[in-house]
């Protein structure tokens, strides 16, 4: 198989929904890690792990340092791995998600992982707990465990790929999919093409007001996204353009 193109999926609202849980299992890490109790949540959407737990240890007025993010780090997992069961009967799938990553193993010529916020072992749990984690090879992504900064997410995932597969990711071969303004962001200012989904709370025109040009309203168009994933854009495609 000659690989083409890198797919890189978001995880939460674009994959799987957590339904709630996700939101328990940050306050249960948090008031482990700081022996606070969480009283003003952070804005969490389209933004990494270490970036909200940052901001909400600042909200609390709390220092931040390496170490206590470890702690955070380590709390959280322990508790995704508790809760594995419940996360999956309370939780979901996002409706087409495991029909477009079937549909878009058999197009041939893809590698697909995830570029997401998520911490990588929190991540593995989400994709495994829904059944979606057979038909995306989590070695060639990139996790808020990796780094904070979501659009350099992009070159790291773009790396691990490469040396991988032997293949060259670029800006033309590389497609972020995801639900908020900031995966758009991330692929713009990463290099990558992105094709949005409004299966979050931004809608279509959120999507394309933030500069997605190819939105979709949702993964049940199985061959729409096919057919978006596959047509590379010719040499000299402009990403900012
Ligand atoms: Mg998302």
């Amino acid at each position: 198989m000659t690989v083409r193109t890198l797919v890189l999926w978001d995880v939460d609202h674009t994959l799987i929904e957590t339904r709630g849980v996700g939101a328990e299992l940050f306050r249960e890490a948090f008031e482990q890690a700081t022996g606070r109790k969480l009283e003003h949540p952070a804005e969490v959407t389209g933004r990494t792990e270490p970036d909200i737990f940052a901001k909400t240890a600042e909200l609390h007025s709390i220092p931040f340092n390496s170490e206590l993010l470890d702690l955070y780090a380590t709390a959280l997992t322990a508790a995704y791995q508790a809760r594995t069961a419940e996360l999956a009967a309370r939780g979901r799938a996002v409706p087409g998600a495991a029909e477009a990553i079937g549909a878009l193993a058999r197009a041939g010529g893809v590698i697909q992982s995830v570029l997401t916020g998520n911490l990588r072992a929190v991540a593995e749990i989400k994709l495994q707990a829904f059944g979606l984690a057979d038909g995306l090879d989590l070695d060639a992504g990139a996790f808020g465990s990796d780094d904070p900064v979501r659009a350099r997410l992009v070159r790291i995932a773009q790396c691990r790929a490469a040396g991988k597969y032997r293949a060259r990711f670029d800006a033309r071969t590389t497609v972020l999919i995801g639900d908020t303004p900031s995966d758009v962001d991330a692929a713009r200012d990463g290099g990558a093409r992105i094709i949005a989904v409004a299966t979050g709370k931004s809608t279509v025109a959120d999507l394309r007001s933030a500069g997605a040009g190819l939105v979709l309203p949702n993964l049940t168009d199985t061959a729409a996204l096919v057919k978006a994933v596959t047509a590379v854009p010719a040499e000299g495609w402009d990403p900012t353009g």
